[in-house]
Parts: structure tokens; sequence; C-alpha cells
């Protein structure tokens, strides 16, 4: 049988298929496993198995190759990565302008991870309900900012439910991830999605976890008007990637269309001469929060690679 996997805790697994649920082993662990990672299998993995009806318990004989994928470093010391999720279809990033803050540091490295993973992103800026006229400006200067680039945005607010059932469309037939800090509504937002998930928010949530070392484990759910969701707990962004500084700019889209003026092939858009960047910065189609945080990714990379080579 064909299906996907749902959730996945260590040896025994959820895969759904045909609208039905199985529970599954995986088999001689070793040959299945890409050694890579920690974890053979991962949420969102396209698996044929077979199933015992008598014992109730299916058996994953292949998986199949992954589209992409999100990774965490893991939390033992084998320096292994442990993938959260695979054949992912859209990432939403939660965005709030306040209540917690959502810095452009924080967005511009989810959308650079996104790009990376080759991951089509798009942000939601939720809460506006409590926005006054100032922190309206401040919601309109960041997606001023990302629609030029060509990042949809879309606002939302879980009371007068704006744009959820836009959302709703978006989702359609989709594996979609839910990003974002905790507190920004994506618990909440998921909820009003497909009421039947009664996904715990904030209050419940935070009053289970409290001082107790919880593993998470990420999980899918399938929403009445479409698609399906992965909700990742306890992992904001899209986990950790090391990239290659001559690489980065090239997951800044509006960096990748100003450097065709760049004269050197190589260049990192520092102080280069004759720098088709650093000419988009002057005239402000370059916007400075996003060089700001190229900066600041192209700082720990360099620090990454001091400390370890
Ligand atoms: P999560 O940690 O991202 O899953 O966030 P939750 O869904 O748990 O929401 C955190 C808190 O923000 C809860 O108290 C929600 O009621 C509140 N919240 C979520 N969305 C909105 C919204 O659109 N407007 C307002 N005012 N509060 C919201
Ligand atoms: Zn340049």
């Amino acid at each position: 049988m064909k299906g996907i996997v749902i959730k996945s805790t260590g040896n025994l697994c959820q895969v759904i298929s045909d609208n039905k649920k199985y529970s599954c082993k995986i088999k001689g662990k070793n040959r299945l496993i890409d050694i890579e990672f920690t974890n053979p299998i991962a949420v969102g993995d396209h698996v044929e198995f077979s199933y015992d009806i008598k014992n109730q318990i299916g058996l994953i004989e292949k998986i199949n190759n992954r589209k992409n994928y999100i990774i965490r470093k893991s939390v033992n010391l084998s320096h292994k990565s442990q993938i959260i999720a695979s054949n992912i279809d859209l990432a939403l990033l939660v965005v709030t302008i306040e209540d917690p803050i959502t810095s452009f540091n924080f967005i511009d490295r989810f959308l650079v991870q996104a790009e990376a993973y080759k991951i089509q992103s798009k942000l939601i800026f939720n809460k506006i309900d409590l926005h006054d006229s100032r922190l309206e400006l401040k919601r309109k200067e960041y997606q001023h900012i990302y629609d030029s680039i060509g990042y949809e945005t879309i606002s939302t607010s879980i009371y007068d439910k704006k744009n959820i059932s836009k959302i709703k469309d978006l989702l359609k037939d989709k594996v979609t991830v839910f990003s974002g800090h905790s507190g920004v509504g994506k618990s909440s937002l998921i909820n009003l999605l497909d009421p039947t998930l009664k996904l715990k928010t904030k209050e419940l949530s935070s009053y289970h976890n409290q001082g107790v070392h919880t593993t998470t484990y990420a999980e899918m759910f399938q929403i009445n008007s479409g698609g399906y969701i992965i909700d990742t707990p306890g992992i904001r962004g899209l986990g950790l990637i090391n990239l290659n500084i001559e690489f980065l700019s090239g997951y800044f889209p509006e960096m990748v269309r100003a450097s065709k003026d760049c004269k050197f092939k190589n260049c990192i858009h520092l102080n280069e001469p004759k720098c088709g960047v650093l000419h988009a910065l002057e005239n402000n189609t370059i916007a400075e929060s996003r060089y700001k945080s190229y900066l600041s990714m192209l700082e720990k990379n360099t620090n990454y690679r001091k400390n370890n080579y």
C-alpha cells in the first residue's frame, strides 16, 4: 500500500492511506536509514508499506525520495541532523509586529531558509486588531518591503476572521508548515482553519510544558477544507543550515536581480567597486533592513567557519 507519514515517534509511525490511519513499524532500520540523519522516517514521507491485519501493524517497506525536507541539529552530540518534515509545498511564517515582536532579521532568516530548501514561502501578519495607527504604519512598512520583493503577505486577525478563507484557499491540496515565534497565533489560526483540530493555544500549552523537558514531534493534520498542515512544536524557524557565504545573496531574490550589475562574478556585495547590490541599496530598491540581515547572516557564517576550521 502507499501512504503518507503523519506522525513519527522513533520506531513507530502513523501512516495515512485512503483516509485511513495505520500504525507502522520501520523495517530493518539500517537498510532504510539515510545515515546522514538520526531519524529514518519523517512526517511527510511518502512510503510503501504492508499491513498485517491480524496484529494490526504495518511495516514500512520503502521511503520514496524526498522532494525537500527541513532539518534541525540533533540534541545529542552525534553531529547528525534530524529531519523534522519532508515534501513541503508551502511555508507560512506568522509574524506579529508587537506581542511578541518579530524582527526583520528573524523574518529574513526564515525566508533565506525557505529559499535554500526551495520551498515557497509567504508571510502572515496576525493580530492586526491590536494595531493603532502607529503599528498600522509599521505593518505597512513591513508589508511593502516583502511585497515588493515578491513574497506574498496577508494580514489576519482571529477575531474578525479577516482573510482566513484566503488562507484556506492557499492551503488547498498542499502540505503547509506554519512557523513563527511562540505566541504569534499559529495554533489559533490553525484552529480557525479547521475547528475540529482543537490545537492547544498558548495558555494551555505553556501550562503543560512548564519546566518539563519534553521531546516534541512534528505532526501532520488533514484539514477539512483540503490540504495538510504540519505543526512543529518548539521549532520556530525552518531549521539550521550552514550557508556558503558566496551563495548567501542567491537566497535574497532582490539581490539576485541587482547583482547582475556587479562587476565581479564572485562579488559578495561588501565593499567591492561597481557592485549592483550596493548601488540598489543607495537607490532604495533594496531595503536597508534586508541588507542588514544579509550582513548579519554573512557574519554568523564567517564566525562559524572560523570556529570550525
Ligand atoms: P502560538 O504559540 O503561535 O500557537 O500562539 P497561540 O495560538 O497560542 O496564541 C497566543 C495568544 O495570542 C493567545 O492568547 C491567542 O488568543 C492570542 N491571539 C492569537 N491570534 C490573535 C489575533 O489575531 N488577535 C489577538 N488580539 N490575539 C490573538
Ligand atoms: Zn555586488
